[in-house]
């Protein structure tokens, strides 16, 4: 579990995060290179940095955070002093991007996605409006946005943008870079014919290695754009299509053999599949997004964890990136919210003091989501409660728990802290 937060630490954090928080985030201890082969090298920085080398010069794969891409450069830098001709970025989160000025050269050329443009666009868009949202997720004191950037403020660091393939050789060794959508609408993946090695960038990271794996954040809750489960599964079949030797990803440890490449990605594209079929089939049957989210589990026989990413989330995911925000329900399309009447209903309660009661009752007949939403209602009618906000805390604590998922733990912690802070400032 420690790997995988670790690990988990450095993945699609980067949306909002500013170079301060990255630094703050944690490192291993007297990191090594990881040798791949003669030519390929890997700094395993939680966020992982490749050198590729060549007799007329070097390419880069990504370049990790700010904290931790000195350390790559350093390292990757002593075992090759080549030219660097080109920096690759498999996507354009932060935790990928942050080390492009300690590689680049006069003459590197910068290759991404085209959609690399709009999501760091995306990312400084909304910065003040993701900055709370990470730091709640990770357990970091919240940081000052700066002054909005625009809508078009982001720099833009790649000079060789493509669509769909872009291939170059260099020293001989020729380089394919493929359009792989998944985690991010500019995901690519690199493909080395002469070393049947593919750089997945985050499609698969192997949380939970070597096994269980777990489940993928098809929807994170720092807030995504709908990310598109058919393109992931389409982007993985390409990689698998290549048939390679070895898969090296922006998080995780390099697998290799064929074999078990293959038996992993499957498992990974199949659990997917599944979970967007079936949204699709409940969709289609006319069952609200709620109800699935209840309903669907993945088989036993996938033999995944949910600590990274939770199978409901990525159900809602699903549902609403089909079909946006309306329920079909006419009261969802005005204005004011159902807990707009909730002090009403707690009037006519007599008071908090029964839907307290209620909501502790809940939580030990263990319906702590139930008691959650009882303490909703009565901090809607006063939000100073001081019976509710205690409820609300032994029910937060609970949830805490029993969670196996890091990214829940991170928003439990919030809402743990933010509840005390109440109880405290009376
Ligand atoms: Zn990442």
């Amino acid at each position: 579990m420690s790997r995988i937060i670790s690990f988990a630490l450095f993945l699609c954090i980067s949306v909002g995060m500013t170079a301060q928080a990255q630094q703050d985030q944690p490192q291993q201890d007297q990191p090594k290179v990881v040798k791949i082969n003669d030519s390929i090298y890997m700094a395993p920085l939680g966020a992982n940095v490749y050198l590729v080398t060549t007799p007329t010069g070097n390419v880069v794969i990504d370049t990790g955070t700010s904290g931790v891409a000195p350390v790559a450069r350093k390292l990757l830098g002593d075992e090759s002093h080549g030219p660097v001709k080109y920096i690759i970025l498999t996507h354009g989160h932060a935790d990928h991007i942050a080390g492009i000025s300690l590689w680049k050269e006069a003459g590197t050329q910068i290759i991404a996605q085209r959609n690399y443009v709009e999501l760091v666009n995306y990312v400084a868009r909304l910065e003040g409006f993701f900055a709370p949202r990470n730091a709640a997720a990770f357990n970091r004191p919240p940081q000052e946005a700066g002054p909005w950037a625009g809508n078009y403020g982001a720099k833009i660091d790649p000079t060789i943008l493509f669509d769909e393939t872009y291939e170059f050789r260099l020293g001989g060794v020729q380089f394919q870079l493929f359009s792989t959508p998944g985690e991010t609408p500019d995901h690519l993946t690199v493909w080395i014919p002469k070393y049947k090695t593919a750089f997945i960038g985050d499609n698969y990271n192997g949380f939970g290695e070597p096994e269980p794996m777990s489940f993928p954040n098809i929807y994170a809750l720092r807030g995504t754009k709908p990310r598109w489960a058919l393109d992931w599964i389409r982007s993985i079949d390409k990689v698998l299509s290549l048939k390679p030797e070895v898969l090296l990803s922006g998080h995780g440890e390099p697998i290799t053999g064929n074999a078990e490449i293959t038996r992993r990605l499957t498992r990974f594209r199949n659990a997917v599949q599944y979970v967007h079929d079936e949204v699709v089939k409940g969709m289609n049957s006319g069952k609200d997004v709620f109800t699935l989210m209840q309903e669907i589990k993945l088989p036993a026989s996938f033999d995944m964890t949910e600590s990274f990413g939770k199978v409901s989330w990525s159900v809602r995911g699903i549902y609403d990136g089909y079909a946006g925000w309306f329920d079909m329900n006419p009261s969802s399309m005005y204005e004011l919210p159902a807990s707009s009447v909730y002090p009403d209903l707690v009037r006519l309660a007599g008071g908090p003091e029964p839907l307290v009661r209620l909501a502790q009752e809940r939580l030990e007949a263990g319906k702590p989501v139930d008691a959650l939403h009882l303490t909703d209602v009565v901090l809607a009618y006063d939000p100073k409660n001081n019976a509710a906000l205690g409820a609300r805390l032994r029910t937060l604590e609970y949830l805490r728990e029993h969670s196996e998922n890091y990214l829940e733990v991170g928003y439990l912690d919030y809402g743990i802290k933010a509840t005390k802070d109440k109880l405290a400032s009376k």
